[in-house]
């Protein structure tokens, strides 16, 4: 057995391979070229091309831009009415900017523990959480993989509540036969680069809801109504800032090199399943490992590949398997410190940690394998070499 590079054996690979990675192409840099060279740069005509196309490959009648993901989050928080004395429902095992944006509106997020197989909200748990107070619910798709999104809008329908769904991690995933994007009533994407289609920073809101969709572009624009009625009947220069909005305009040049990454999303999603696939073959003989699963119905957009390593069964901690991997110059990750550990939130809401104990659980144990379009079948080979190389250290 080969000594492993934490102990000062010769590495598995020789340089660092990232969770994740953009992927651009000369299509991507040529439709970039071509906006600078344009007239327009921010808020032309290509930015409602991309939120056409988006929105057409999603299946939903409107998609709204935003400067970035988190800035789309706040627009569905304001958009769907959140405000002091309200309550939203969120998991704890998501970026702290799903909870975040409930914050900015000047309500609380409220957390509702996961169901182990998915790491998804758990509707059941949602439900124990609903009060009075309670406007929203935002699903996260972990992973890529959908949320229970049928028992959530069911509960939203009797108890009245926003679906907000944070599908940041799930474009191109599919539930029960519908993409994703066209079941909540506003589903929130990011443009980060690490996520399937960039724009540098960006993000969108698909929803078939007209109100919100015009709720969403005023948020996102200062909130000035630029209704062109108003504007003829009062003179050209009118325009009129109706509530209080923002600056999270997308641009022209982020639009263009959406619209062309857009373009490759299908062979982006296929080589992200074929990598899933490869991993699972490779350590379904390792009982040390828990894998993600795919419940059935679901075709997940694999953002990530989160594995949980059977702590007990090892001699290892979690911590020594991960700096175990990353000596071996595989760059694993942890998707989420549970959002209730971070000190703002111990701070401002009284968390101590142990309230949701199947998060807590699940974050004890995750790691995140690079799991990118651009990944090469030597680099899959070698994250397998490395996984199969450190555990067979620390297994008892
Ligand atoms: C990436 C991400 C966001 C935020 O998106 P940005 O575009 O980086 O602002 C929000 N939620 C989740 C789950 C994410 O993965």
């Amino acid at each position: 057995m080969a000594d492993l590079a934490i102990h000062g054996g010769p590495p598995v690979r020789g340089s660092l391979l990232p969770y994740g990675h953009q992927d651009i192409d000369d299509d991507d840099i040529e439709a970039v070229v071509r906006i600078l060279r344009s007239d327009w740069i921010t808020t032309g005509p290509t930015v409602r091309e991309f939120e056409d196309a988006f929105a057409a490959s999603v299946g939903a009648r409107h998609a709204v831009s935003f400067s970035s993901g988190t800035a789309a989050l706040h627009g569905t928080a304001f958009a769907a009415g959140l405000g002091p004395g309200m309550e939203a429902i969120t998991t704890p095992l998501t970026f702290c900017a799903t909870a975040n944006c409930v914050i900015y509106q000047g309500a609380t997020p409220v957390f509702a523990d996961v169901t182990p197989d998915t790491m998804n909200i758990d509707p059941a748990e949602v439900a124990r959480r609903i009060t009075p107070s309670t406007r929203a619910v935002l699903p996260v798709d972990f992973a890529g993989h959908p949320a229970d999104l049928d028992a959530i809008l069911e509960l939203a329908r009797s108890h009245e509540l926003v679906v907000i769904e944070d599908a940041s991690h799930a474009l191109g995933a599919e539930h029960r036969g519908r993409r994703v994007g066209s079941i909540s009533h506003m589903t929130v994407f990011s443009f980060h680069p690490v996520k399937h289609v960039t724009t540098g920073e960006g993000g969108m809101v698909a929803t078939d809801d007209p109100d919100l969709a015009a709720r969403l572009r005023l948020f996102r624009n200062h909130g000035i109504d630029s209704d062109a009625r108003n504007r003829q009947a009062s003179g050209q220069w009118h325009y009129e800032m109706v509530v209080l909005g923002y600056n999270y305009r997308l641009t022209d040049i982020a639009s263009a090199l959406g619209l062309a990454q857009l373009r490759r999303l299908e062979g982006n999603l296929r080589s992200r399943r074929r990598i899933a696939r490869l991993y699972d073959e490779a350590f379904s003989g390792l009982p040390e490992i828990v894998r993600p699963v795919e419940r059935p119905g679901v075709s997940s957009a694999w953002h990530l590949y989160p594995i949980r390593v059977d702590v007990p069964r090892l001699r290892f901690t979690r911590a020594e398997v991960f700096a175990a991997l990353r000596a071996e110059n595989i760059g694993v990750n942890v998707h989420y410190i549970p959002v209730h550990h971070h000190p703002y939130y111990r701070e401002r809401f009284g968390y101590q940690g142990g309230e949701y104990p199947r998060s807590e659980a699940c974050y004890e144990s995750l790691i995140s394998l690079p799991m990118f379009h651009a990944m090469t079948d030597q680099d899959v080979d070698d994250v397998i070499a490395a996984v199969v190389k450190v555990m067979e250290h620390c297994q008892r």
